[in-house]
């Protein structure tokens, strides 16, 4: 079968895929996503869907420009994909608390209200203890006060990962449900993939692998420093109030979601590979999240969820072509940002294969060859 530089294989089916195939098969590339389990199902379809681009790994410097331009993009993208799939992505505004109980902890919120305040567009400020309480009477009467972040967003990323999938599929995107074992090369040009039986001819190929794109290392010669940050998350039915917001602290977050549950994570585990529950992950959670809101102690646990972040060496996501390669790329490394990070780190891919270039504000920051 001959096959035209226009024909993209994507390896992995989760968001980062989706979203790309999406983008490619609108302008006209004909994409096909080969997942070897089924579409969303590891972290993008069990991820927690917070969108909030001011904090975390790599924030503000050096990516703070390009996770503004993600943040806003989700905002239009939830309505065009709607609009392309009657999906509703669940987006929304939802304000926030950082709380701090620890006169170090409050010092730190403090400082960042400083830089955030000069970001457009969200509306960021210290509040005390009792302000915090009356945003959220929920909260721990402990706390000293908290950074109050408003109009930060959030999804449901099952749905996410549905809606990106079906618009692709509007526009040609075929999913194969096979595993790909290798890369068939020419030279530095990359002509197929190898399958666990079979293989398929591709123009371009683009690892989108998620956490198992460090495996890709071996099939193109070329390190990809990705490996799995395992996350857990509990879902709890509770007969107090719903929470008027999203309540964090530290690396931990609680929040009211729309199926009616309280979701709290999360944890951050080298565990290799291990896609397994545990009951100290959930005893942790459950101690993080009585901390922030006490009065949550007779919640009833409904689900229990884990999953593995793609963690790159430097915490920051990995867009660009790999190096030696005419026609082979790859996008991972989303970390615990990779639902926010979706949208630009597809963006970014689709103009690199299209065009050689990405215009996507702070996306030099991704390249490859800075490890
Ligand atoms: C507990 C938890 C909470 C999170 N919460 C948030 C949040 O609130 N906000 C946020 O922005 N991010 C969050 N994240 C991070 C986010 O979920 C991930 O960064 C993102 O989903 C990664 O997407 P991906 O497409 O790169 O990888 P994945 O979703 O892992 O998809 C990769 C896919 O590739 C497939 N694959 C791998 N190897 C092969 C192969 N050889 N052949 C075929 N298919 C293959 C896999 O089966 C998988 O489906 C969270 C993550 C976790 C774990």
């Amino acid at each position: 079968m001959t096959t035209s530089s226009r024909d993209v294989v994507i390896v992995g089916g989760g968001i980062v895929s989706c979203l790309t195939g999406y983008l490619l098969g609108r302008n006209g590339f004909k994409v096909t996503i080969l997942e070897a389990d089924s579409v969303g199902s590891h972290a993008s379809g069990f991820a927690f869907g917070g969108l909030d681009p001011l904090t975390g790994v790599g924030l503000p410097e050096p990516l703070l420009e390009f996770s503004l331009w993600c943040y806003g993009r989700h905002r239009t993208l939830a309505r065009e994909l709607q609009e392309q799939t009657g999906i509703d992505v669940g987006f929304e505004l939802r304000d926030r608390l950082h709380l701090a109980f620890e006169d170090e902890e409050v010092r730190e919120d403090k400082a960042n209200v400083d830089w955030m305040r000069t970001v457009g567009g969200f509306n960021v400020e210290w509040v005390d203890r009792e302000q915090a309480m009356k945003l959220e009477p929920q909260v721990s009467p402990e706390c000293q006060g908290a950074l109050y972040e408003q109009s930060p967003g959030a999804l449901e990323p099952y749905r996410f990962v549905l809606a990106a999938l079906r618009a692709g599929e509007r526009y040609g995107v075929e999913v194969l449900q096979r595993r790909a074992t290798g890369l068939i090369s020419e030279g530095a040009r990359c002509t197929g993939v190898t399958l666990e039986n079979g293989k398929i001819d591709a123009g371009v190929v683009l690892l989108a692998m998620g956490p198992w794109a460090g495996e890709a290392s071996a099939w193109c010669g070329v390190d990809i420093p990705v490996t799995p940050l395992k996350g857990q998350i509990i879902r709890l039915r509770s007969e107090t109030n719903p929470l008027a917001l999203a309540v964090n602290y530290k690396g931990n977050y609680v929040a009211t979601k729309p199926d009616g549950l309280v979701w709290a994570g999360t944890t951050e585990e080298v565990a290799g590979f291990d896609e397994n529950t545990t009951s100290a992950a959930r005893d942790g959670i459950m101690a993080d999240l009585l901390k922030m809101i006490p009065g949550m102690d007779d919640a009833e646990l409904v689900q229990q969820t884990a999953c593995l972040r793609p963690l790159s060496t430097d915490g920051l996501p990995i867009v660009d072509k790999v190096t030696g390669w005419d026609n082979l790329f790859v996008s991972t490394g989303g970390g615990r940002k990779g639902i926010l990070w979706s949208t630009g780190m597809a963006h970014a891919m689709f103009e690199l294969i299209q065009q050689g270039q990405t215009e996507v504000s702070g996306a030099e920051h991704l390249r490859l060859d800075r490890f």
